[in-house]
């Protein structure tokens, strides 16, 4: 048998093949590294290794877990009532959040805009619910006639408004979807697994502002604090507005060892097991960091938007390259300009591997072309791969000097024309 050393030795071997993620060059997915009090905070409690499904598996990180939760609820306005937990991650909050709709509004169809997560028509897939999508705008977020004709036609149980799309950080109109709910009967779903802290942040436009000012008119929401939030992978969160769905979760299972009246959060959860240590981690990072807007965390989020302003700002004074419209939020996505869209898409992988060459990292999206400035490129295709780059860490303002200046010769590299 070979010894616990030995194996992490093989073990430090085999993880030096990553990208450099915690570096600020690494500009390119959703990486943010979690901070060091969530780091050991979760490692305290992996010693005990609690389980949150019941008060019995853990009850300081149940507790825990409750106020966390309610830390997010007050966040987006909900004080009042709020029913809510910690997943796995955004799908499975996401998964949990259309099973209560589909509860409340059987057989009836989930309406989400076409650069919604992917996972959203899987999920509706294995509910069994009927899942269309909804048209968007140049801005990549969800065309509100488009969705007033489908509601109008009925049949709509539930319409998921993304607050910060994967892909490009777009905001759906939020305030134009509540009001087209006083006409229509339907669910609203918040999915801000990756925008939902940026409710804190003071520089948003105007129009992004008021859409998250909204979010607590829906039924429900999705914030992943394993994005956003400083936490290691295995952290979402759903909440619902109305604590009564509670209901819709009875079960009556032979071993469940709930034995006090207490809530016990696996009566809530479609989960059975979760780890307790997630919920120790994140409530030691809300007393690290209190969820208030002008706070040390909401300045982070402001920081990496206002590096995501300021490079979109430099792309676009630069002819050499075409761009989405302005980020919302700390994502943005460009491509360089050629004669047609399949050549700009072409010289965009190779921008991405001779930055990489150099150290930044960055990421390529494949998007509808009308997300992209290209009015005066020949349209061969209707999509195009652009680069892309999530500036979410706090660190990446002070970079953007050097961001830039990689961007630029990595660009002059790969032949793209001045
Ligand atoms: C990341 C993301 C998801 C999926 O969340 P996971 O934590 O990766 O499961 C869902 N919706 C949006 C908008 C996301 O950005």
């Amino acid at each position: 048998m070979k010894d616990v050393e030995a194996i992490l030795k093989e073990v430090a071997e085999r993880l030096k093949d990553n990208y450099p993620y915690g570096d600020p060059l690494y500009a390119g997915q959703m990486l943010k590294p979690p901070h060091d009090v969530a780091r050991r905070a979760y490692e305290m409690a992996l010693k005990i290794n609690p389980n949150n499904h019941a008060l019995d598996g853990g009850r300081a990180s149940s507790a825990m877990e409750k106020e966390a939760v309610a830390a997010l609820a007050r966040m987006i306005g909900w004080a009042d009532t709020h029913l809510g937990h910690l997943s796995s991650g955004g799908t499975m909050a996401n998964l949990e959040a259309l099973w209560i709709a589909g509860q409340l509004h059987p057989g009836k169809t989930i309406l989400a805009s076409t650069q919604a997560h992917y996972t959203h028509q899987r999920i509706a897939g294995v509910l069994g619910l009927p899942f269309e999508t909804i048209a968007c705008d140049r801005n990549g977020r969800m065309d509100v006639q488009a969705l007033e004709r489908r509601l109008a036609a009925g049949g709509i149980g539930t319409v998921v408004a993304t607050m910060g799309t994967t892909a490009t950080g777009a905001v759906d109109p939020l305030p134009a979807i509540v009001d087209l709910r006083r006409r229509f009967d339907f669910r609203i779903h918040a999915d801000a697994a990756y925008g939902g802290y940026f409710i804190l942040a003071d520089n948003l436009s105007g129009e992004t502002k008021l859409a998250f000012s909204c979010v607590r008119e829906a039924e429900s929401i999705v914030i992943d604090p394993h994005k956003h939030g400083l936490q290691p992978y295995g952290c979402g969160c759903v909440i619902f507005h109305d604590p009564s769905v509670g209901r819709l979760y009875r079960h009556d299972s032979p071993y469940t060892y709930f034995t006090s009246t207490d809530l016990h959060l696996g009566e809530i959860s479609l989960e059975c097991s979760r780890p307790g240590a997630a919920a120790v981690a994140l409530w030691a990072t809300q007393r690290m960091f209190p969820l208030e807007p002008g706070g040390e965390f909401a300045k982070g989020l402001e920081s990496g938007r206002a590096a995501a302003l300021e490079l979109y700002s430099r792309l676009r004074k630069d002819g050499r390259f075409v761009t989405g419209t302005a980020p919302a939020l700390d994502i943005l996505v460009w491509a360089p300009r050629a004669k047609r869209v399949s050549e700009a898409s072409t010289l965009s992988q190779r921008v991405f591997d001779e930055a990489a060459k150099r150290q930044l990292h960055l990421a390529l999206a494949t998007l509808p072309v009308d997300l992209i400035d290209a009015q005066d490129m020949q349209r061969d295709r209707d999509t195009i791969v652009c680069l892309r780059s999530v500036l979410m860490k706090p660190e990446h303002h002070e970079w953007v000097d050097r961001i830039w200046s990689i961007l630029d010769d990595a660009t002059t590299a790969a032949g793209v024309k001045r």
